[in-house]
């Protein structure tokens, strides 16, 4: 691709848009930034201080100093916090709702975005989260919002944390992600919505190879 592009793919936890858009930034060989790594950090940051994430007057007093940075290494986006890389402890299950909570800070979000458009402003690149489309790149070239019915989700994240040596229980996972949908979708700030002009896709009964071919025949033309 000669001319910078920017592809937004947004929708809630265990829709398939992580998978995609490594997918996507492997065949259009353009960056691939995972928004979702940098609430994590953001919540492990608070986590090792010990600060509740969603006291805001406490994270508000680390929040701008950050020391957060995302280095690629082979096409690999590596999370660094404090200059250590956090790429796998980000992962780990007790995080996901800690960075559910702490994303709903308007401190944070603000920094967050501020980091994520000067990544995006550099070079063609495919970004996903929650507010890609209808907030932090509302001019984005391309727009996609991937959604799957709750119990296809957990069932996803089920399998990805088995196959990583997590301890899981479905049902717990599934309550945790619709306590999650709900926190992203009613936070007062940047909340989790469909941009209007993005492309709705249900991945419920398509396989990634489908999604990723339906997005490719968007924006081929
Ligand atoms: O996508 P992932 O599950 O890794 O994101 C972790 C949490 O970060 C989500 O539950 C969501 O609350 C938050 N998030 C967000 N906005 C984004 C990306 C993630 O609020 N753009």
């Amino acid at each position: 691709m000669n001319k910078k592009i920017t592809i937004a793919i947004d929708g809630p936890s265990g829709s398939g848009k992580s998978t995609v858009a490594k997918r996507l930034s492997k065949l259009l060989n353009i960056l691939y930034l995972d928004t979702g790594a940098m609430y994590r950090a953001t919540a492990l940051k608070a986590i090792s201080l010990g600060i509740d994430t969603l006291n805001e007057e406490k994270v508000s007093e680390f929040i701008d100093n950050i020391d957060l940075t995302i280095k690629y290494s082979e096409g690999v986006q590596h999370t660094f916090l404090d200059g250590k890389d956090v790429s796998d402890a980000i992962r780990e299950p007790q995080v996901s709702m800690a960075a559910s909570n702490i994303s709903s800070l308007k401190c944070v979000r603000l920094k967050m975005v501020e980091l994520q458009r000067k990544i995006a402003g550099q070079t063609s690149c495919v970004l996903d989260g929650r507010d890609i489309g209808s907030f932090v790149l509302p001019g984005a070239d391309f727009k996609f919002y991937l959604t799957a019915a709750v119990s296809v989700r957990a069932e996803r994240r089920y399998k990805e944390l088995k196959e990583k040596g997590f301890n899981v229980d479905l049902q717990a996972l599934q309550k945790e992600i619709e306590q999650r949908d709900y926190n992203d979708s009613h936070r007062d700030f940047a909340p989790l919505t469909q941009a209007k002009d993005a492309i709705y896709i249900d991945t419920s009964d398509l396989s990634i190879d489908e999604v990723t071919d339906k997005i490719l025949s968007v924006i081929r033309g």
